[in-house]
Protein backbone atom coordinates (compact mmCIF):
# COMPACT_ATOMS: atom_id res chain seq x y z
CA UNK A 1 0.00 0.00 0.00
CA UNK A 2 1.70 3.53 -0.41
CA UNK A 3 2.33 5.72 1.51
CA UNK A 4 0.34 8.76 2.50
CA UNK A 5 1.19 12.06 4.30
CA UNK A 6 -1.15 14.52 5.03
CA UNK A 7 0.95 17.24 4.68
CA UNK A 8 0.28 21.11 4.16
CA UNK A 9 2.54 22.17 1.18
CA UNK A 10 2.28 24.17 -2.45
CA UNK A 11 1.59 22.50 -5.71
CA UNK A 12 3.25 25.36 -7.00
CA UNK A 13 6.86 24.78 -5.23
CA UNK A 14 9.35 22.94 -6.96
CA UNK A 15 10.16 21.02 -3.30
CA UNK A 16 9.01 20.55 -0.30
CA UNK A 17 11.04 19.82 2.98
CA UNK A 18 9.25 17.12 5.18
CA UNK A 19 9.22 17.97 8.84
CA UNK A 20 10.94 15.73 10.72
CA UNK A 21 8.78 14.33 12.18
CA UNK A 22 7.25 12.50 8.59
CA UNK A 23 11.24 12.35 7.66
CA UNK A 24 11.67 9.87 10.57
CA UNK A 25 9.30 7.82 9.68
CA UNK A 26 10.10 7.59 5.95
CA UNK A 27 13.65 6.81 6.30
CA UNK A 28 13.90 5.09 9.96
CA UNK A 29 11.08 3.17 10.03
CA UNK A 30 9.90 2.74 6.35
CA UNK A 31 13.32 2.79 5.34
CA UNK A 32 12.64 4.89 2.42
CA UNK A 33 15.13 5.54 -0.27
CA UNK A 34 15.76 8.35 -2.64
CA UNK A 35 13.62 7.65 -5.83
CA UNK A 36 11.38 6.16 -3.64
CA UNK A 37 7.45 7.41 -4.40
CA UNK A 38 4.98 8.18 -1.53
CA UNK A 39 1.64 10.08 -1.97
CA UNK A 40 1.04 13.81 0.15
CA UNK A 41 -2.11 15.27 0.13
CA UNK A 42 -4.88 17.58 1.99
CA UNK A 43 -8.38 19.39 1.51
CA UNK A 44 -6.27 22.25 -0.61
CA UNK A 45 -4.26 20.85 -3.08
CA UNK A 46 -5.80 17.42 -3.72
CA UNK A 47 -3.86 14.27 -3.68
CA UNK A 48 -0.14 14.12 -5.24
CA UNK A 49 2.54 11.42 -6.00
CA UNK A 50 5.57 12.79 -4.66
CA UNK A 51 9.68 11.44 -5.38
CA UNK A 52 12.01 11.54 -2.64
CA UNK A 53 14.96 13.62 -3.90
CA UNK A 54 17.20 14.51 -1.51
CA UNK A 55 17.64 12.56 1.73
CA UNK A 56 20.82 13.47 4.19
CA UNK A 57 21.23 12.90 8.03
CA UNK A 58 19.44 16.17 8.37
CA UNK A 59 15.96 15.11 6.53
CA UNK A 60 14.57 15.36 3.13
CA UNK A 61 12.70 16.59 0.43
CA UNK A 62 10.18 15.40 -2.10
CA UNK A 63 9.08 16.88 -5.72
CA UNK A 64 5.84 16.52 -6.70
CA UNK A 65 4.98 14.19 -9.66
CA UNK A 66 1.80 13.90 -11.10
CA UNK A 67 -1.93 14.64 -9.31
CA UNK A 68 -3.60 11.89 -8.38
CA UNK A 69 -6.81 13.47 -7.08
CA UNK A 70 -8.57 16.76 -7.16
CA UNK A 71 -9.91 18.49 -4.07
CA UNK A 72 -13.05 17.82 -3.25
CA UNK A 73 -15.77 19.84 -1.28
CA UNK A 74 -16.66 17.90 1.73
CA UNK A 75 -20.28 18.73 3.57
CA UNK A 76 -19.84 19.76 6.85
CA UNK A 77 -20.87 17.04 9.35
CA UNK A 78 -19.98 17.99 13.26
CA UNK A 79 -19.94 15.35 15.92
CA UNK A 80 -20.84 16.82 19.57
CA UNK A 81 -20.01 14.20 22.20
CA UNK A 82 -19.35 13.88 26.15
CA UNK A 83 -15.60 12.86 26.22
CA UNK A 84 -15.52 9.30 27.19
CA UNK A 85 -12.57 6.99 28.74
CA UNK A 86 -9.26 6.83 26.77
CA UNK A 87 -9.91 3.67 24.78
CA UNK A 88 -13.06 4.54 23.93
CA UNK A 89 -11.92 7.88 22.59
CA UNK A 90 -9.25 6.79 20.50
CA UNK A 91 -12.10 4.21 18.55
CA UNK A 92 -14.28 7.00 18.31
CA UNK A 93 -11.41 9.47 16.98
CA UNK A 94 -10.57 6.69 14.43
CA UNK A 95 -14.14 5.84 13.07
CA UNK A 96 -15.09 9.96 12.94
CA UNK A 97 -12.56 10.21 10.14
CA UNK A 98 -12.90 6.84 8.68
CA UNK A 99 -16.96 8.00 8.25
CA UNK A 100 -16.24 11.46 7.17
CA UNK A 101 -17.06 13.17 9.79
CA UNK A 102 -15.63 16.84 9.58
CA UNK A 103 -16.02 18.24 12.73
CA UNK A 104 -15.52 17.09 16.27
CA UNK A 105 -16.77 18.82 19.21
CA UNK A 106 -16.54 18.08 22.79
CA UNK A 107 -19.30 19.06 24.74
CA UNK A 108 -19.88 19.35 28.80
CA UNK A 109 -23.33 18.20 30.09
CA UNK A 110 -24.86 17.85 33.34
CA UNK A 111 -23.90 13.69 33.54
CA UNK A 112 -20.56 14.46 31.43
CA UNK A 113 -16.91 13.06 33.35
CA UNK A 114 -14.18 15.30 33.28
CA UNK A 115 -11.78 13.36 31.33
CA UNK A 116 -8.43 15.01 30.11
CA UNK A 117 -8.13 16.56 26.29
CA UNK A 118 -4.72 15.75 25.08
CA UNK A 119 -5.09 18.30 21.99
CA UNK A 120 -1.59 17.00 20.51
CA UNK A 121 -2.00 13.06 20.69
CA UNK A 122 -6.04 13.75 19.43
CA UNK A 123 -4.41 15.41 16.27
CA UNK A 124 -2.15 12.63 16.12
CA UNK A 125 -4.95 10.02 15.98
CA UNK A 126 -7.23 12.02 13.57
CA UNK A 127 -3.92 12.57 10.89
CA UNK A 128 -2.98 8.60 10.99
CA UNK A 129 -6.68 7.88 10.45
CA UNK A 130 -6.67 10.25 7.80
CA UNK A 131 -4.06 9.23 5.96
CA UNK A 132 -4.93 5.30 6.17
CA UNK A 133 -8.61 5.76 4.91
CA UNK A 134 -7.61 7.63 1.89
CA UNK A 135 -9.33 10.65 3.05
CA UNK A 136 -8.35 14.06 1.64
CA UNK A 137 -8.76 15.53 5.12
CA UNK A 138 -8.38 15.44 8.61
CA UNK A 139 -11.42 16.36 11.06
CA UNK A 140 -11.02 19.82 12.69
CA UNK A 141 -11.15 19.55 16.58
CA UNK A 142 -13.47 22.39 18.00
CA UNK A 143 -13.44 23.72 21.67
CA UNK A 144 -15.32 22.27 24.06
CA UNK A 145 -18.83 23.43 24.15
CA UNK A 146 -21.87 23.35 26.84
CA UNK A 147 -24.71 21.39 26.27
CA UNK A 148 -27.47 24.44 26.31
CA UNK A 149 -24.96 26.04 24.07
CA UNK A 150 -25.69 23.77 21.35
CA UNK A 151 -29.05 23.35 21.84
CA UNK A 152 -29.57 27.12 21.91
CA UNK A 153 -27.05 27.92 18.73
CA UNK A 154 -27.68 29.19 15.24
CA UNK A 155 -28.75 26.86 12.97
CA UNK A 156 -26.76 29.01 10.17
CA UNK A 157 -23.37 27.62 10.95
CA UNK A 158 -23.34 23.59 11.54
CA UNK A 159 -26.45 22.47 10.06
CA UNK A 160 -29.60 20.97 11.59
CA UNK A 161 -28.81 19.84 14.74
CA UNK A 162 -29.92 15.49 15.22
CA UNK A 163 -29.75 14.56 19.41
CA UNK A 164 -29.29 10.83 19.58
CA UNK A 165 -31.87 9.70 23.09
CA UNK A 166 -32.23 6.57 24.27
CA UNK A 167 -36.27 5.57 24.92
CA UNK A 168 -37.20 8.09 23.02
CA UNK A 169 -40.38 7.97 21.00
CA UNK A 170 -38.59 9.73 17.98
CA UNK A 171 -38.03 8.58 14.71
CA UNK A 172 -34.70 6.58 13.53
CA UNK A 173 -31.98 8.80 12.27
CA UNK A 174 -31.96 7.34 9.21
CA UNK A 175 -35.30 7.85 8.86
CA UNK A 176 -34.37 11.93 9.67
CA UNK A 177 -31.83 12.34 7.34
CA UNK A 178 -33.39 10.64 4.37
CA UNK A 179 -35.77 14.04 4.74
CA UNK A 180 -33.00 16.11 3.85
CA UNK A 181 -30.76 16.39 0.78
CA UNK A 182 -27.57 14.63 1.34
CA UNK A 183 -25.13 17.27 1.07
CA UNK A 184 -27.05 19.42 3.99
CA UNK A 185 -24.63 20.25 7.03
CA UNK A 186 -25.46 18.27 10.14
CA UNK A 187 -24.80 17.79 13.42
CA UNK A 188 -24.61 15.12 15.62
CA UNK A 189 -25.11 14.65 19.35
CA UNK A 190 -24.69 11.86 21.60
CA UNK A 191 -24.40 11.75 25.43
CA UNK A 192 -22.39 10.48 28.61
CA UNK A 193 -22.41 7.39 29.73
CA UNK A 194 -24.43 8.02 31.65
CA UNK A 195 -26.71 9.78 29.57
CA UNK A 196 -28.79 13.43 29.26
CA UNK A 197 -30.34 14.84 32.38
CA UNK A 198 -34.31 15.08 32.32
CA UNK A 199 -33.48 18.81 32.20
CA UNK A 200 -31.38 18.11 29.01
CA UNK A 201 -34.03 15.75 27.74
CA UNK A 202 -36.50 18.53 28.27
CA UNK A 203 -34.57 21.06 26.98
CA UNK A 204 -33.39 19.15 23.90
CA UNK A 205 -37.55 18.26 22.97
CA UNK A 206 -38.23 22.21 23.59
CA UNK A 207 -36.06 23.70 21.09
CA UNK A 208 -38.62 23.28 17.69
CA UNK A 209 -34.88 23.67 15.36
CA UNK A 210 -33.45 20.40 17.16
CA UNK A 211 -34.45 17.04 16.17
CA UNK A 212 -34.52 14.35 18.50
CA UNK A 213 -33.63 10.83 16.97
CA UNK A 214 -33.58 7.00 17.77
CA UNK A 215 -30.66 4.71 17.06
CA UNK A 216 -33.20 1.58 18.03
CA UNK A 217 -34.79 -0.53 20.90
CA UNK A 218 -31.46 -1.59 22.84
CA UNK A 219 -29.89 1.03 24.82
CA UNK A 220 -26.25 1.62 23.47
CA UNK A 221 -22.91 2.13 24.86
CA UNK A 222 -21.79 6.19 23.78
CA UNK A 223 -19.24 4.81 21.33
CA UNK A 224 -21.62 2.57 19.85
CA UNK A 225 -24.01 5.37 19.57
CA UNK A 226 -21.75 7.54 18.02
CA UNK A 227 -20.63 4.72 15.29
CA UNK A 228 -24.38 4.48 14.56
CA UNK A 229 -24.93 7.88 14.10
CA UNK A 230 -21.86 8.49 11.85
CA UNK A 231 -22.47 5.30 9.72
CA UNK A 232 -26.28 6.45 9.07
CA UNK A 233 -24.53 9.64 7.75
CA UNK A 234 -21.84 8.38 6.05
CA UNK A 235 -24.37 6.28 3.81
CA UNK A 236 -26.80 9.14 3.43
CA UNK A 237 -23.92 11.23 1.99
CA UNK A 238 -22.96 8.30 -0.42
CA UNK A 239 -26.57 8.62 -1.99
N1 LIG B 1 -26.77 5.28 30.91
C1 LIG B 1 -27.91 5.53 30.10
C2 LIG B 1 -27.58 5.30 28.64
C3 LIG B 1 -26.60 6.27 28.07
S1 LIG B 1 -26.08 5.75 26.52
C4 LIG B 1 -29.03 4.61 30.49
O1 LIG B 1 -28.77 3.49 30.85
O2 LIG B 1 -30.14 5.04 30.36
C5 LIG B 1 -25.09 7.09 26.01
C6 LIG B 1 -25.66 7.92 24.88
O3 LIG B 1 -25.81 7.13 23.72
C7 LIG B 1 -27.04 8.49 25.17
O4 LIG B 1 -26.96 9.71 25.86
C8 LIG B 1 -27.58 8.68 23.76
O5 LIG B 1 -27.12 9.90 23.19
C9 LIG B 1 -26.96 7.54 22.99
N2 LIG B 1 -27.84 6.35 22.83
C10 LIG B 1 -27.65 5.13 23.33
N3 LIG B 1 -28.59 4.27 22.90
C11 LIG B 1 -29.42 4.97 22.12
C12 LIG B 1 -30.60 4.67 21.36
N4 LIG B 1 -31.11 3.46 21.34
N5 LIG B 1 -31.17 5.67 20.65
C13 LIG B 1 -30.68 6.90 20.67
N6 LIG B 1 -29.57 7.26 21.36
C14 LIG B 1 -28.94 6.31 22.06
Amino acid sequence: MTTRLYLAFDVNAKSHVLPAEECHYLLRVLRLKEGDAINIYNECAGEWEARLCTVTKMGCTVELTTQLREPCAEPLTRLVYAPLKHDAMAFLFEKATELGVTHLQPMTSDFSQKYALHEDKILRQLKQASQQCERLSVPVLLPVVRFDEVMREDTGAFGSVHIALERAEAPSFSAALSLLASTTPCTFVIGPEGGFSGREVDLAKSVPSVHVVSLGRTILRAETAAIVGMGAISMWRAI
